[in-house]
């Protein structure tokens, strides 16, 4: 049995944290928050263990009515495996807690690629991460593109993928992330930082993606072109992208026209938080003009990512191989639409 920690109990965290309490080789540890809010008295609701990321904050606690299991380095500790869902950068400076406490570390997608051994991605490139110390699980977006082009690359090669990333604002309870009524080119610079991070997995594949911004907060889009080097039929690539478990091809009798329909349908599907751990590829969007294949894909940046982290923890310890973990976390969650 795996004993997990999860330190940082925000978007990510919560969900990672609810997905290992349904792993039959896992069990949860506890979880660390910085000051009892609305996410720590959920923890409580729930019998997770609470734990002070921030020691001198033990009385704040105590102030909210919220009793705590002990501090960080007490849950680091106990555990065989932390996962950092802290915000960007602050993974970073935990990183030497983790090493002090001989503690293999999962960080996120908001942490520099240089921090750790390895990213990863499970799909892509699980056996990377077999006994390494520090793995970033790779950003929503970058999981997304990870996820599809990896049996493009396998099944016809990829000479080149040409990517348009249009990116939710904000999470839903991000009250501060914008824009309100604008559409921005984000970054303004080209290529955007996602090519690079998508090469942090396949280091020799030819991508170059561009970045906006909508006022929206439910998901990415991802418009995707990619030349490959033999010319499939769409139905083949249809066929092909299909088989993939944690790809969901939305079909045209759904008329599911958007992310708000796609997010309608996971909350009438009963998945927690509405949460669509798939990417959403249209199935009516994939089309091939001679080597060039088209489509449209949605992306759930709030939970795309957490089957990956549930994957992460079997990689680093190597107590599974890449399908075994896939399969026996896609079971336990309900992934596939
Ligand atoms: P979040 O702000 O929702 O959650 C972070 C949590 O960590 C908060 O509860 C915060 O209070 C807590 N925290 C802050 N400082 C801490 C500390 N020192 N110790 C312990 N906890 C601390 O952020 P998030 O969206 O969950 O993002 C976490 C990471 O996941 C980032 O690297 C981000 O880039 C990445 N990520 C986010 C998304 C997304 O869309 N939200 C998607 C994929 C990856």
């Amino acid at each position: 049995m795996l004993t997990v920690g999860i330190n940082g109990y925000g978007t990510i965290g919560k969900r990672v944290a609810d997905a290992v309490t349904q792993q039959p080789d896992m069990e949860l540890a506890g979880v660390a928050k910085t000051r009892p809010n609305f996410e720590a008295q959920t923890a409580v609701r729930k019998d997770y263990p609470l734990y002070t990321a921030v020691e001198e904050r033990v009385e704040l606690f105590e102030e909210a009515g919220i009793g705590l299991a002990g501090t960080v380095s007490e849950l680091v500790e106990q555990s065989d495996v932390v996962v950092d869902a802290c915000p960007s950068g602050i993974g970073a400076d935990n990183k030497s807690m983790y090493e002090s406490l001989d503690t293999p570390a999962l960080y996120q997608g908001g942490e520099d690629a240089d921090l750790v051994d390895t990213s990863f991605n499970a799909r892509g490139n699980y056996s990377a991460a077999a006994g390494a110390s520090h793995v970033r699980v790779v950003s929503c977006n970058t999981t997304g593109l990870s996820r599809l082009l990896t049996p493009l690359q396998e099944q016809y090669g990829v000479e080149k993928a040409r990517v348009t990333l249009v990116r939710r604002g904000g999470d839903p309870g991000q009250t501060s992330r914008g824009p309100i009524n604008d559409i921005l080119p984000n970054p303004i610079t080209v290529p955007s930082h996602h090519g690079p991070d998508v090469n942090t997995v396949f280091p020799d594949l030819d991508i170059d993606t561009l970045g906006m911004k909508v006022p929206a907060t439910l998901m990415h889009l991802h418009s995707v072109n990619v030349t490959l080097e033999s010319s499939p039929t769409a139905a083949d690539v249809r066929d092909l992208l299909r088989e993939e478990s944690r790809l969901f091809l939305v079909p045209e009798s759904m008329a599911i026209d958007g992310a708000g329909k796609l997010k309608e349908f996971a909350h009438d599907a009963g998945r927690p938080r509405g949460d669509v751990w798939e990417n959403c590829v249209w199935e009516e969007s994939i089309s091939m003009e001679d080597n060039d294949l088209y489509l449209f894909e949605a992306i759930h940046q709030e939970s795309d990512v957490v089957p990956e982290n549930v994957d992460a923890i079997r990689a680093v310890t190597e107590t599974a191989d890449a399908n075994e973990s896939i399969a026996t976390t896609n079971e336990t969650l309900g992934i596939g639409l």
